[in-house]
């Protein structure tokens, strides 16, 4: 007995938090962190007789997500009552939405460029060479992963279990708006579903549905990872784990890569026969680097699901849902495609460009007032992201806009000052905010492009030095350059290098 070739089947459940000012169905102000059970309140404590209220813009962001991730938005919906204890949840359900999701149908394409070449080719994942997914493969440069459904429904608080003593709950985040975005499996590799996870988070940052942070929790993945094992020409599937909770790129990674060999060894030593509905739930011990099962199932959980009594199900119009389509906006990948057409970008500079949209918006911003886009793009990738990676800021936190950096680049584009000068202009107003053209007239660095000026200058020096004109007329050339630096010295270092050069020639050709 041997196996012939295995296949990696995952498919993720992520939990979003989403940015409206109040929690999803009650007043308490929707923030992270803070003293614990600070901001609660009768609904989100769920006390008796308290009742919920669908929170201004929850199902507008639901849309626009929907939108986003290309899915069709319900025309009518509803919130259901999702029942089970934990101490997490003082009501004893979670209000969800359950057999019609606000959104369906929708797809996330993930770029092959980001995955690794054993990866692509399926790899030590991959062994089955001739399987042909469901999921289809675009222009060869992107995978397309599939969106079952968006639905939305609150978090949970968070129990703090300290000293291995004692458990405390914070209800802070009870009640903060969440979508979940389930996907159906079409991922084949742990690369694959962090890719996945990273294409969520960026597309969902840029349409401002959430911050995105992943280290403050605002998105978390559940991992379904099973295995297709063929052996003696008959297939079997390993029973799926759920891993919960996985809340970096790394621990998506980390985790799936753990579970398959974990799930092969468990394979070749007990060949059984699961029931469908067999599955472990199992978390993901970052310090020990092991998956750990939390409970096992073998028959799906009756959530006992019942409409949510308390809150109408609604309709939702045409006009609503073309409304959240235009918040939508250009998105990431094509935004790159444009860059690189338009502004004659590499691919490492456009993808870093438009890393967000706020940076991809202040490229723009600049590049509409520059003379040179590329020397516009460079100022910003090799000094200004230098600058805010230094400070720890984002592009939004700065002072500094676009006009300084066009300002600076058409300086140089004009002769005003040099490549050198610039660099000085540039540290300057870093530190104090004050326009190029300010530094520049602060610093005397304006050249001299009045030709007037220079010619009487160049005038002085060849008045003053007849042997380098004689030298001249016997061919010397080089008195060009000495005689260059003569003109330089007498303006200071002002006189503009092209313009001097230019005049010197045709004066002494003149002679
Ligand atoms: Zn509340
Ligand atoms: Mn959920």
């Amino acid at each position: 007995m041997a196996i012939e070739k295995f296949r990696v089947v995952i498919g993720c459940e992520i939990h979003c938090q989403l940015t409206t000012k109040t929690k999803a169905f009650c007043a308490c102000e929707n923030r992270y962190g803070g003293i614990p059970n600070t901001r609660v309140c009768p609904v989100c404590l769920g006390l008796p007789g308290a009742m919920p209220r669908v929170s201004k813009g929850y199902v507008e962001m639901g849309a626009i997500a929907g939108k986003a991730l290309h899915c069709d938005i319900a025309h009518f919906t509803k919130f259901d009552r999702k029942h089970y204890f934990y101490p997490d949840l003082a009501k004893g359900y979670q209000i969800t939405q359950y057999d019609i999701p606000l959104c369906t149908n929708g797809y996330i394409d993930i770029p092959y460029r980001h995955l690794s070449e054993e990866s692509l080719k399926g790899g030590k994942y991959y062994y089955d060479k001739t399987f042909e997914g469901k999921n289809s493969v675009i222009d060869n440069k992107y995978k397309r992963i599939r969106v079952e459904r968006i639905h939305l429904e609150e978090d949970v608080g968070k129990s703090l279990h300290l000293e291995g003593k004692h458990s405390y709950i914070d209800y802070n985040r009870c009640g903060t708006p969440l979508i979940e975005i389930v996907t159906k499996p079409d991922m084949n590799s742990p690369e694959e579903a962090a890719l996945f996870m990273q294409s969520a988070q960026e597309i969902l940052r840029y349409v401002n549905v959430t911050n995105g942070n992943l280290e403050e929790g605002n998105m978390r993945c559940d991992a379904n990872i099973n295995l297709t094992v063929w052996e003696d020409g008959k297939e079997y599937h390993t029973p799926i784990s759920e891993i919960k909770n996985l809340n970096s790129f790394r621990a998506i990674k980390d985790a799936c890569s753990y579970e398959i060999t974990r799930q092969l060894k468990e394979f070749e030593e007990d060949r059984q026969e699961f029931s469908p509905y067999f599955k472990n739930t199992m978390n993901w011990d970052e310090v020990s680097g092991t998956t750990n099962i939390m409970r096992t199932k073998d028959s799906l959980l009756d959530y006992r699901f019942v409409v949510e009594p308390d809150i109408k199900p609604f309709t939702v119009s045409d006009e609503f849902i073309q409304k959240a389509a235009d918040q939508v906006g250009e998105l990431p990948e094509p935004k790159r495609e444009r860059f690189k057409k338009e502004y004659n970008l590499s691919d490492f500079d456009a993808e870093t460009l438009t890393s967000t949209r706020a940076l991809a918006l202040w490229f723009e911003q600049t590049a509409a007032k520059s003379k040179n886009v590329k020397k516009a793009a460079n100022w910003i990738l090799a000094e200004l992201l230098g600058v805010l990676n230094a400070k720890n800021q984002t592009i939004e936190e700065i002072d500094l806009t676009p006009d300084h950096i066009a300002e600076l680049v058409n300086a140089v584009e004009d002769g005003t000052i040099s490549g050198k000068q610039a660099k000085e202009v540039f540290a300057q107003m870093v530190e104090t905010n004050e326009m190029p053209s300010v530094i520049i007239k602060e610093k005397g660095m304006e050249q001299v492009t009045d030709t007037g000026a220079i010619e009487s200058v160049v005038n002085e020096v060849i008045t003053e030095n007849p042997q380098a004109v004689k030298d001249f007329k016997g061919g010397k050339t080089h008195v060009v350059g000495w005689m260059m630096g003569q003109v330089m010295k007498k303006s200071h270092g002002k006189a503009n290098p092209k313009l001097a050069t230019e005049l010197i020639q045709k004066k002494l050709k003149e002679l």
